[in-house]
């Protein structure tokens, strides 16, 4: 099929929730993407970290397709091997209390937000402004965007949010508030570094009052930005966080982590899915998970992150370079969307824009340095076009 039979379907039958760029990608291999014409890109995007191996790294299709083959799907009425082994892992590794399955970002924050109001009893959560959690309505309240909230209202009541500040933020915390939800790099609105000293206030508001620290790691997870959760090199710990996107390596899968004083605030038939923790995506995530928390892997992670980020900066039209490890963004003085258009079509280097002036990269964990410097050079390249 052509990529204009494609465009066709898609207006004629596929309900237009997203602004697609016009390229169809058929294959993909480590940092390499193949277009249906043959032509080979550079993924500096891993589908918005989720490929943060590479694409079809062959450990994970090894493990999906061996468990493909045994057993893809039973549901949470009985047990099975793999979602039990990634549950262990999951919280050996990060903050010591259980672990509740699920199939997306948006889902492990509704999970993480129930919790949270129940282990209150009710209760208010505080957010941060520029923050971005999810599309569902839970979810979506927690994200003080007008422009995404402001169609679907009326939104879930009992959400703040506050600015990006520690004496903002400990002042909106009091014995009502059930949790503060944030992101210790803000994602999606253009890779903002919450300040640790933020961080520690939160934390020291929720102590102070009772109230649950949430980090929302969906998209600072997984090795992105140098430690295997961001909170490590915070040094702050949070009472839960989530994760998603490169959990799977791949395939859809999210989580919400708790620490032990919220490991057992929910009860059967308090929440549940039935697709969550099925045995194919919790294969492919215990391999993934297996791969990413080594710790050679992710000291390349940060040492290439301090070398992209000296590379950007001395790059044309870019003012200021924002991130951590491999989650990096550029603020430019043209128009970003249109250098990521054209870095797509002319140079064959796939990342893109959260914002009018914002360009992100979030290239895998496993990129080699000669494929990095072939994208710097592409994105020079793109940049001196405008
Ligand atoms: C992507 C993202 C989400 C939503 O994840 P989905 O899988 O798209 O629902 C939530 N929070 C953050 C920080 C994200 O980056």
């Amino acid at each position: 099929m052509s990529l204009a039979e494609l465009q066709r379907i898609e207006a004629e039958r596929v309900i237009g929730s997203y602004a697609r760029q016009p390229v169809e990608f058929v294959r993909g291999e480590g940092t390499l993407l193949w277009d249906a014409e043959g032509n080979e890109y550079l993924d500096f995007l891993c589908g918005i970290s989720v490929t943060s191996l590479g694409h079809c790294h062959p450990a994970i299709v090894a493990a999906v397709r061996e468990q493909a083959g045994r057993l893809m799907h039973t549901s949470n009425l009985f047990y099975t091997e793999p979602a039990m082994r990634l549950a262990e892992r999951l919280s050996a590794g990060s903050l010591g209390g259980k672990v509740f399955f699920c199939n997306s970002g948006t889902e492990a924050n509704e999970a993480a937000l129930k919790l949270a109001r129940k282990a209150r009893r009710g209760g208010d959560i505080v957010v941060v402004e520029g923050a971005f959690h999810g599309r569902t309505y839970g979810s979506l309240s927690a994200t003080p965007q007008e422009a995404k909230q402001a169609p679907f209202a009326p939104l879930v009541p009992g959400f703040r949010a506050v600015a990006p500040e520690p004496d903002a933020l400990r002042a909106a915390v009091d014995e009502r508030t059930a949790a503060v939800l944030l992101e210790p790099i803000q994602g999606e609105s253009g890779v903002h570094v919450l300040s640790d000293e933020l961080l520690m206030s939160a934390r020291e508001a929720c102590d102070e009052h009772g109230a649950s620290l949430i980090f929302d790691e969906i998209q600072t997870g997984m090795g992105r930005t140098g430690t295997l959760w961001a909170y490590q090199r915070s040094g702050v710990v949070p009472d839960a966080m989530t994760v998603a996107k490169a959990l799977g390596g791949g395939v859809p899968i999210g989580a919400l982590i708790t620490g032990k004083r919220l490991a057992d605030v929910f009860a059967p038939g308090d929440h549940g899915s039935t697709f969550a923790g099925g045995p194919l995506v919790a294969a492919a995530a215990l391999k993934a998970l297996e791969l990413t928390d080594d710790p050679a892997l992710l000291a390349r992670v940060e040492q290439l992150g301090v070398e992209l980020r000296e590379s950007l900066a001395a790059l044309p039209h870019v003012v200021e370079v924002r991130g951590r490890g491999l989650m990096l963004a550029c603020r430019l003085d043209v128009s970003a969307p249109e250098v990521a258009a054209r870095a797509l079509r002319e140079q064959r280097l796939v990342l893109n824009a959260t914002g009018p002036d914002t360009l992100r990269l979030l290239p895998p964990l496993t990129i080699s340095d000669e494929q990095a410097r072939e994208g710097m050079a592409r994105l020079e390249e793109a940049l001196a076009g405008g």
